[in-house]
C-alpha cells in the first residue's frame, strides 16, 4: 500500500505519551524561552541525540531524550503547548479520529515541580477544546512509573480517583523486570473499585510469564506492548490473553528500536491477530522514537504482512477496547468507517 493511501485511511491510536510528543523546534524554542541548556540549538544536530534512530542505543542516551523533553516541560504554558501540539500532529499529519493520550505527572511535571492538578486540569481542557473544533474524540491517561516505586503509584491513583471526571484512564509503566506487577496488586484494587480502568506495560521487556502475571495480579483490560506473550511456545500466554479479554496495543516501532524484537518483520502482531487477540497499533513516543501511525500502518502492511481487513480489525479493536464514553466511541467508530 502507497504512502498517500496510508496517510489518508481514518486512524486510532490508544498508546501514545504525552512527554514523547514534543517537537524538536518546541524542545528548542522552550529551552531559549527558559534558559535551558541544550546540547545544540541546530534542529539537524540536536535531533542526533535526541531522535532514536536505530536500535542498539545505551539506556544513558535514551534517557537522556527523554530528559530533554522533560525539561521541556518548563511552565503550564508548556505544558499547553505540547498537549496542542500532539494533538494537531495526531489530526492533521496522521488523520487519527480516536486519541487518547498518556502522560505520568510524577515523570514529566518533576522538572518544573509543577502542580498536578493545575497542570491535569490544563491538559484535560486542551483535549477538550480541540475535540470541539475537530472530528477527532480524545481523552487522557494517567501513569505511574512503576520504577517510581510504590509510594509513587499510590499517590498516583489517588490523584486519578479525585479527578475521575477528567482521567480516561491508569496506566502502569516502564521497568517491569525490577518493579513487578505482582507490587501493585492492592494499590490497583482502588482504581477498580473506582471503576477507573486498567492498561498495564507489560512484556515489553523480560520473560512471557510476566504478561500472565500481570494479568493476574493486576486484571487489566489494556496490555501496552505484550510482545513477550509470543515467546511462550505452548500457546498459553496467548491463550490466557485472549480468554482475559484483554486488548493488546501494539508498537511495532518502538518494538523494534528497543529490541524486544529483533527485527519489524519479526513482531508477533499478524499471530496475535491470527489467534484470534484484539490488538491496536500504535507508536508510543511518536518524536523521540521517529515514527507516526502513517509509518506504523506502512510497516505493518508492507513488512508484517497485514491486509487492509487486519488493519479494520485493528481498528474495531480500538474503538471496542477504548476508555472514553460510549458516546465518544460512537461517533469515532463512524468516522472510522466501522
Ligand atoms: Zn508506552
Amino acid at each position: 500500500m502507497d504512502e498517500k493511501t496510508i496517510k489518508g485511511l481514518p486512524k486510532a491510536e490508544l498508546h501514545r505519551h504525552i512527554e514523547g510528543c514534543v517537537r524538536v523546534g518546541t524542545v528548542i524554542d522552550l529551552a531559549r524561552r527558559h534558559g535551558l541548556n541544550l546540547p545544540s540549538f541546530d534542529p539537524a544536530v540536536l535531533e542526533l541525540s535526541y531522535k532514536l534512530r536505530a536500535p542498539g542505543a545505551s539506556l544513558s542516551a535514551v534517557l537522556g531524550m527523554f530528559g530533554l523533553a522533560q525539561a521541556s516541560f518548563a511552565d503550564y504554558a508548556a505544558v499547553e503547548r505540547i498537549t496542542y501540539e500532539a494533538l494537531e500532529d495526531a489530526y492533521k499529519k496522521e488523520n487519527i479520529r480516536l486519541l487518547e493520550l498518556r502522560y505520568s505527572p510524577d515523570f514529566m511535571l518533576k522538572g518544573a515541580r509543577l502542580d498536578w492538578t493545575k497542570a491535569h486540569e490544563l491538559i484535560a481542557a486542551t483535549c477538550a477544546k480541540f475535540e470541539k473544533t475537530s472530528n477527532m474524540v480524545c481523552g487522557v491517561i494517567v501513569i505511574a512509573s512503576r520504577s517510581y516505586g510504590l509510594a509513587s503509584a499510590e499517590k498516583t491513583i489517588a490523584f486519578c480517583a479525585d479527578n475521575k471526571k477528567t482521567v480516561a484512564g491508569f496506566d502502569l509503566a516502564d521497568n517491569e523486570s525490577e518493579f513487578p506487577s505482582s507490587l501493585y496488586k492492592d494499590a490497583v484494587q482502588k482504581l477498580h473499585r473506582a471503576r477507573i480502568p486498567l492498561t498495564v506495560h507489560s512484556g515489553e521487556e523480560g520473560h512471557f510469564s510476566q504478561v500472565a502475571d500481570t494479568i493476574k495480579a493486576l486484571q487489566p483490560r489494556r496490555i501496552g506492548h505484550g510482545v513477550k506473550a509470543a515467546d511462550d511456545a505452548s500457546g498459553r500466554t496467548v491463550e490466557l490473553v485472549k480468554r482475559a479479554g484483554v486488548t493488546i496495543e501494539t508498537n511495532p516501532w518502538s518494538n523494534y528500536l528497543t529490541r524486544a524484537v529483533p527485527s519489524v518483520e519479526a513482531h508477533p502482531l499478524k499471530k496475535f491477530i491470527a489467534a484470534g487477540v484484539k490488538c491496536t497499533i500504535g507508536a508510543d513516543d511518536p518524536e523521540i522514537l521517529d515514527t507516526d501511525l502513517n509509518k506504523e500502518y506502512s510497516l505493518a502492511v508492507n513488512k508484517m504482512g497485514l491486509s487492509l481487513d487486519d488493519i479494520r480489525y485493528t481498528l474495531r479493536c480500538a474503538v471496542e477496547g477504548s476508555f472514553l464514553s460510549p458516546d465518544r466511541r460512537q461517533q469515532a467508530a463512524k468516522e472510522l468507517g466501522l
